[in-house]
């Protein structure tokens, strides 16, 4: 993994053989207010972030590019497994 001194979050570790394809959605609600409780390093044109909202939990993707920024969320579930499939993200077994 690439270490940047300035770096204070994690890194999506590079996506690893046979990993597991998460299902990306266009946003469920524009304005749905939701907490953001661990996010990767701003520092890569993608950051992911994990979210709660409602007793529920679901990772966000956001890509920065030419055009501005492109949003995109996983299913809702349970924190313990969005746990799981965050750990996973950073691990690059996920993606
Ligand atoms: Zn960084």
């Amino acid at each position: 993994m690439e270490i940047i001194a300035d770096c204070m979050s994690p890194h999506a570790g590079e996506a690893q053989e046979g990993h597991m394809q998460l299902v990306w959605r266009e946003p469920f609600q524009v304005e749905e207010r939701a907490r953001v409780v661990a996010w990767t390093c701003h520092c890569r044109t993608i950051v992911y972030e994990l979210c709660r909202a409602a007793g529920q939990s679901y990772i966000r993707r956001t890509s920065f590019g030419k055009d501005g920024q492109t949003v995109h969320e996983t299913y809702r579930w349970s924190l313990a497994e969005a746990a799981k499939v965050w750990d996973a993200l950073l691990k690059g077994q996920a993606r």
